[in-house]
């Protein structure tokens, strides 16, 4: 590279680098997107694929998945690879009674944001889903919602970009930034130097250490979350199937303290069927740093707990399991934005359990930052300013 100039400089080509890659290429932006390793190669490659508003919370997380939900099939339509986004819909799963009435509070603001989600029980439930279990109490249908390959997704936007004129380096990543007053005007990266307009963190879990060379704070915490995969053929599932439970566990930091084995391990049950006929069953929620292994005592739960939902499961084979870590913001938001403290810094990042969901519209509206254009959706409630404001509150 040795020195070149963008309108607009990426750190972190996962789902969220490489959407802002893309939707800022087709702006007319002259693009440099760049990854310590390869594009997916972080959470985007170690995930599952719900493009979902049911599991987001009421607000602006909820418009803001609606926003990319509407999103998703013009841009898939748009790009040269195929993501396999598929208009499978999605069952919110109430195991018993007793688990629709804690998810009450969570459907109301889902109908009230027009989104159509009848209850089914019974044969009703059977005919959308016929490998569910008897046993399940009731499950709410939202036909709205898709299943995309977060992998697939990610190279595609990558490609799109590129076919736009965006450049991109791998197993590159940034060394020292030099600032002068407000704004940065340099990049130093391990392969050479970048002069950019504007620059983007968008490094996952790893942007914390970005903020530090730049002296802001980004408080990403990894939050891993283990998956199952199972031979394929074994399409056992129409829709994404998510429990309520899963909703529980990922609304509410504090759950794994709670005395119960599932709790503990943050387990939620969900289930998706890919393109390639295989199960993707998960999964649980532990905050244990950067580590990214699976363990047993996680792996056996969601197997154990898919089984009692999906019985016929117990005859497919399992053929691997993996962990990513998910981007957590100890206050439950994303982080998407203008710094205010260097002025030609934007922030992407934080997206926990919902970037997939939430990639295109957080690439739409940051592409919209980088062009000085207003996004379609006010973000400054999601402002990287947010915490030195909160440290200033408290001092
Ligand atoms: C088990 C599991 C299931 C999930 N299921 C869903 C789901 O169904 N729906 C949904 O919406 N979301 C889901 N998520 C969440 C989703 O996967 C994440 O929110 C999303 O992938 C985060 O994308 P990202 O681009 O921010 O980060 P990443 O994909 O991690 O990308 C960050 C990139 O930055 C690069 N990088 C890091 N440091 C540097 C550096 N210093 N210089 C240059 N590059 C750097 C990395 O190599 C990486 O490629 C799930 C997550 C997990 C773990």
């Amino acid at each position: 590279m040795n020195r070149i100039e963008a309108d607009l400089a990426i750190v972190g080509a996962g789902i969220i680098g490489a959407s802002a890659a893309y939707h800022a290429s087709k702006r007319g932006l002259k693009v440099a997107l760049l990854d310590a390793a390869v594009p997916a190669s972080g959470t985007s490659g170690a995930c599952d694929g719900y493009v979902a508003i049911s599991s987001k919370k009421p607000g602006l997380m909820m418009q803001l998945a609606a926003a990319s939900q509407q999103l998703y099939p013009q841009v898939a339509a748009d790009l040269r690879l195929d993501p396999e986004l598929e208009p499978a819909g999605g069952l919110l799963i109430c195991e018993t009674r007793r688990v629709r009435e804690q998810i009450e509070g969570q459907v109301a603001a889902i109908e009230a944001a027009g989104v159509a989600m009848p209850f089914c029980e019974g044969e009703a439930l059977r005919r959308i889903e016929p490998h569910l279990s008897a046993d399940i109490y009731g499950a709410y249908d939202i036909p709205g919602e898709s299943i995309v390959n977060p992998y697939r997704m990610t190279l595609a936007l990558v490609d799109g970009a590129i076919a736009r004129g965006a450049r991109t380096f791998w197993h590159t990543k940034p060394v020292g930034f030099d600032i002068a007053g407000d704004r940065i005007t340099r990049m130093d990266t391990t392969a050479g130097e970048i002069v950019a307009r504007n620059y983007l963190f968008a490094a996952g879990v790893w942007s914390a250490k970005l903020g530090t060379m730049v002296g802001i704070d980004l408080p990403i915490v990894p939050r891993r979350g283990e998956l199952v995969v199972t031979e394929r053929g074994a399409a056992l599932a129409r829709r994404y199937l998510q429990s309520g439970l899963y909703i529980a566990a990922k609304a509410d930091p504090e759950y794994a303290k709670r005395d119960d084995p599932l709790a503990r391990l943050g387990h939620g049950f969900c289930l998706e069927v890919n393109a390639q006929g295989q199960c993707i069953i998960g999964s649980t929620r532990a905050f244990v740093g950067y580590d990214r292994r699976t363990t047993p005592e996680g792996v056996a739960a969601i197997v154990r707990e898919a089984v009692k939902r999906v019985p016929a499961l117990a005859r497919v084979r399992m053929l691997r399991c993996f962990a990513g870590l998910r981007p957590y913001v100890p206050d439950g938001k994303p982080i998407i934005g203008r710094s205010g403290r260097l002025k030609n810094l934007l922030v992407g990042t934080g997206h926990e359990g919902d970037g997939i969901s939430l990639s295109q519209i957080t690439g739409d509206i940051l592409a919209d930052l980088a062009a000085d254009r207003p996004p379609r959706i006010d973000v400054s409630y999601l402002s990287p300013d947010r915490f030195a404001a909160a440290r200033l509150a408290a001092a």
